[in-house]
């Protein structure tokens, strides 16, 4: 793409009243629009990042028999009325609103109640379980502080997997596999590093629930990590008790780290199928409440929180995983040369961001690249034609490195 014909802009200044570094230079780099407190819009080079990570969310769910659906945000109070969980006596963040002829509606903050049910048209006998549906989409939580930009919004994206089983351990195989998954998403957006499996509350129905916690200043939540273990125990749950059943024998060992709560799973059992009356016959012919979990992702959180925790002072540093584009072309007077390049760049399938601004100097393309925080920056410039080719530099590395333009495929393949 060009950016001549992109129709956003890099600002100097994020709004004064947006207090969280992620939101800061996502807005200033024009990925995201702040329409209120909690609430942005995706700009185009935004919704890339959303779209790559969510390919990466979908692959991997698929890959452990996810099958993508999409559920409605409107919402039946009655469904919710079964479980308790209409009130907002109860539920502090529901955004509701009425039908004309009065009827009360909610906006999904999450979807066990919906899915329970929808799943009552399918669901009857043994032979429909285990079934694995999972939407990505955007939901509503009214939530009370809005602070940290894209990783709490009051709109905002995520992945949502239920699991529907016969019986815990059937639902446990399942629960192991989605934890690898989870693993393997972190790892390929470029939190594997940073990320812990982390023992948070449970429920009725298990001991603990498992959070995936991304290790950050700008975190929500504290936790304790066993390095050794390589895991870690929310705080929520933190006491000697949680730490002699999990075989952890030094305390003063534990480092204690904010983080961020970048996904969940949960073990449901029956909390749902038995108020909504989800049940299936077994071989024998007797019936049985089905056994569920829910499996959960931020993806404007993850997005908030990858630039959070790689950003330097001078702006975005994207994973190549999930970065927009790979290569930040500049172009500073090189003539037909850069054209050629990027077109050559195109055709071998590498994402080329080409900054063929002519009125802009080349400092302030320069700083521009470092803002928006694509892996590679490559400039074309008379200068770099005469000392045989093109200066390629890493955005995360101080020096460039002037390689031949034929080799430049080479290298931005093998990456
Ligand atoms: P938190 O503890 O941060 O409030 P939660 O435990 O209520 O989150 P879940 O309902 O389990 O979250 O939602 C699953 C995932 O969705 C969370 O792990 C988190 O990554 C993401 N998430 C939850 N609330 C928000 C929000 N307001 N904005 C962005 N992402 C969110
Ligand atoms: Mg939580």
């Amino acid at each position: 793409m060009k950016q001549s014909e992109l129709f956003t802009k890099t600002q100097k200044f994020a709004p004064k009243d947006e207090v969280s570094r992620n939101a800061q230079l996502l807005i200033r780099a024009g990925y995201v629009y702040k329409e209120m407190a909690g609430v942005y819009s995706l700009l185009p080079l935004g919704l890339r990042v959303l779209e790559k990570i969510s390919a990466i969310i979908k692959e991997e769910m698929d890959k452990i028999g996810g099958q993508q659906m999409k559920n409605s945000v409107l919402q039946n109070k009655v469904n919710w009325e079964k479980t308790n969980r209409w009130d907002d006596e109860l539920v502090d963040n529901w955004f509701k609103t009425k039908l004309k002829s009065g009827s009360d509606l909610g906006l999904a903050f999450t979807h066990e109640e919906a899915m329970t049910n929808l799943m009552k048209t399918f669901i009857s006998s043994h032979r429909d379980l285990p079934a694995y549906p999972y939407d990505i989409r955007t939901m509503f939580r009214n939530e009370k502080r809005a602070k940290s930009g894209l990783m709490r919004g009051r709109e905002f994206y995520w992945k949502a997997l239920y699991s529907f089983s016969k019986n815990e351990e059937e639902h446990y195989k399942f629960y192991e596999q989605a934890q690898k998954a989870y693993q393997n998403i972190f790892r390929r957006v470029g939190l594997g590093d940073l990320t812990y499996l982390t023992f948070a509350s449970g429920g009725t129905f298990s001991k603990y629930s498992h959070e995936f916690q991304t290790l950050s200043e700008a975190g929500e939540d504290i936790i304790y990590i066993d390095q050794e273990k390589n895991l870690a125990v929310n705080r929520e749950v933190f006491n000697d008790e949680v730490l002699a059943e999990l075989g952890i024998k030094n305390k003063n060992k534990l480092k204690e780290a904010k983080a961020i709560e970048v996904g969940n799973i949960f073990t449901l059992g029956t909390k749902f199928s038995e108020p909504l009356d989800l049940k299936f016959k077994d071989k024998n012919g007797k019936e049985h409440f089905v056994f569920m979990g829910s499996y959960g992702i931020g993806i404007s959180r993850l997005l908030g929180t990858i630039v959070e925790v790689f950003a330097d002072d001078k702006g975005i540093v994207w994973p190549a995983e999930v970065s927009p584009f790979q290569v930040h072309l500049i172009d500073i007077d090189a003539g037909d040369e850069a054209e050629k390049i990027y077109q050559d760049l195109r055709k071998e399938g590498v994402e080329v961001f080409w900054d063929d601004r002519p009125d802009k100097k080349p400092g302030e393309k320069f700083a521009d690249a470092d803002l928006l925080g694509f892996p590679w920056r490559l400039v074309v410039s008379s200068r770099s034609l005469q000392a045989g080719g093109v200066e390629l530099k890493k955005r995360t590395n101080k020096e460039g490195q002037i390689v031949k333009t034929e080799e430049l495929k080479n290298i931005l393949k093998n990456q």
